[in-house]
């Protein structure tokens, strides 16, 4: 592969181990990882004829963003009219019978669009949770999305087992059985996982919730995550009707229920936490359980503000997540970052997140939270995932301070490149044609409400 050089970024914000910022500075990319970030490095490699040059004059260079919680499906159902003002229980109860006619097509259509938004808004890795398989959907049209559009992603196989009649929250026709669910957790691991380091897909195991699979799943999954060595993720503690659920069903918190059936631990994330109270968060710093932090969407429904600041403090693990776009509905994870920081603030003062870490939660944060010390980071050695943001625009006009990109900033990204291939060019993806995406898309939906 070509070495690019990525020359005179106006700031690089590298996220690395001292959370360097270089002015004037450059970085260089080698079969796919970064070979060097410093100032100057165009003139030991100027005499390379084969070196791709990018200019990043007026630019901020962060690491690729890191999304650590999505639904891509739910892409085809932003702005549902009855669920646009409900909880969540009630918003799933209008989302489901919509959600039980999706095939093949509208789950990687979907991933597209999904997959496409979050690297324009900067994404180089994302996970997903797909947790429902209605008429022949898998969890390889997922996967065959991200290949196509170049993003690192890391899938995880969903599930939900106990349907309406048997006391759940979710109509029968979908849930499956817990022996397929399973025997497919084993199939998909089997097939795409890759454990290696720089990998472009990594499989986790993720039934819904508590309340849409037996304890037993929540057990075996646990058990088959650890033989497999992959990672571990659900939705936990989101609002006050999640923790009254586990209460009244488990006679227990949803940390104590994690925890009892192996689901703690660095190899462990789980979405929202938003209810954790301050037992639950010692138990997540003290086995290094991570959470992924879903701001948009708790304030979408009304969920509340997850304690990150005290989560942060404890030293647990937090990432970023823009959740399932019925509950967003936007996955622009620039914007995410934002709402995170301002949340804090809104519940601990303006001096209770600055845009500095509000952003390394978004990078480095995010690829700790999925086990990816390799990506997040842009130092020697590390994953050349890379964001470049263009701070002469308006949203940065007049800005002292172009590396606070949370405060006034772009929330589109110029260029991205992923594992070193540029996916995003001047603000325009280069692998799929989105615009014919976006059209199938809208077809698709327009179906969906007939
Ligand atoms: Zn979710």
């Amino acid at each position: 592969m070509t070495d690019i050089l990525i020359r005179n970024a106006n700031t690089i914000l590298t996220m690395d181990d001292k959370r360097s910022e270089l002015s004037n500075a450059d970085i260089l990319i080698r079969n796919g990882a970064v070979a060097a970030v410093g100032t100057n490095l165009g003139n030991t490699v100027a005499a390379l004829p084969d070196t791709i040059i990018h200019e990043a004059k007026g630019c901020v260079v962060t690491p690729g963003l890191v999304n650590t919680h999505h639904h891509l499906y739910q892409t085809l159902t932003r702005a549902v009219p009855g669920g646009q003002d409900a909880l969540l229980f009630g918003w799933l109860r209008t989302l489901y019978p919509i959600w039980a006619r999706f095939g093949p097509e509208e789950i990687f259509v979907s991933a597209q669009i999904g997959l496409a938004e979050l690297a324009l808004s900067g994404c180089t890795l994302s996970s997903d949770h797909l947790y429902l398989y209605p008429n022949g959907c898998r969890l390889d049209d997922t996967i065959a999305a991200a290949a196509e559009l170049g993003m690192r992603f890391h899938p995880t196989r969903g599930a939900m087992s106990i349907g309406e009649s048997a006391g759940g929250l979710p109509p029968d026709s979908l849930v499956e059985g817990e022996e397929e669910i399973l025997n497919d957790m084993i199939r998909v691991v089997d097939k795409f996982h890759d454990a290696s380091e720089g990998s472009m897909c990594r499989v986790g195991l993720a039934p819904c919730s508590p309340f849409s699979v037996s304890r037993d799943l929540m057990r075996d999954a646990a058990l088959l995550a650890r033989d497999k060595g992959v990672m571990l993720h659900t939705h936990l503690a989101e609002n006050d009707e999640d923790i009254a659920y586990s209460e009244a069903q488990f006679g227990c918190r949803p940390g104590q229920y994690a925890e009892e059936l192996g689901w703690t631990g660095p190899d462990v994330w789980h979405a929202h936490c938003v209810k954790l109270d301050g037992q639950e968060i010692d138990l997540f710093a003290r086995t290094r359980t991570g959470v992924a932090h879903c701001p948009c969407s708790n304030c979408r429904l009304g969920s509340g503000i997850a304690p990150v600041r005290a989560m942060r403090d404890a030293g647990a693990p937090v990432g970023l997540g823009v959740d399932g776009s019925a509950s967003n509905d936007s996955g622009n994870l620039m914007a995410e970052a934002r709402h995170a920081m301002l949340l804090q603030r809104v519940a601990r003062g303006a001096d209770a997140m600055s845009a500095r870490e509000a952003l390394e939660i978004a990078t480095r944060g995010g690829a700790n939270v999925l086990g990816r010390s390799d990506c997040g980071r842009l130092a020697p050695g590390k994953r050349a995932d890379i964001a470049i943001w263009d701070t002469t625009g308006i949203d940065s006009a007049g800005s002292w301070d172009p590396a606070a990109l949370l405060l006034a900033g772009p929330t589109r990204v110029k260029h991205l490149f992923v594992e070193g291939r540029q996916i995003v060019r001047d603000g325009q993806i280069t692998s799929i044609d989105l615009p014919t995406v976006i059209e199938r898309q809208n077809r698709l939906a327009r179906a969906l409400q007939s």
